[in-house]
């Protein structure tokens, strides 16, 4: 049975998968359906963010924008991300 709680309950997780180095995470392009490394990615920047697109169809997959104390990072153009994790303890 599942339920409802608030955005608090990602929290552990989401500082588990954002404090990763996800340059080696594979991103599906929205557009095209390919499976590519962050690092694969073709990327404008830096003002007034970083504009990543994808290597086969050209279609932007992310944007980050940093600002003092804070960050947005837009993912509309990703269909998933996979992120690889340390191996539990
Ligand atoms: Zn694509």
């Amino acid at each position: 049975m599942s339920s409802e709680v608030d955005g608090n309950a990602l929290g552990g997780d989401l500082a588990e998968i954002f404090a990763v180095d996800l340059t080696g995470a594979a991103v599906t392009c929205g557009g095209c359906k390919t499976v590519s490394a962050v690092a694969a990615l073709l990327v404008w920047g830096p003002a007034p963010g970083l504009v990543a697109r994808c290597p086969e169809c050209e279609d932007v997959v992310l944007r980050l924008v940093r600002a003092p104390g804070q960050a947005w990072l837009d993912l509309r153009g990703a269909v998933s991300v996979r992120i690889p994790l340390p191996a539990p303890e």
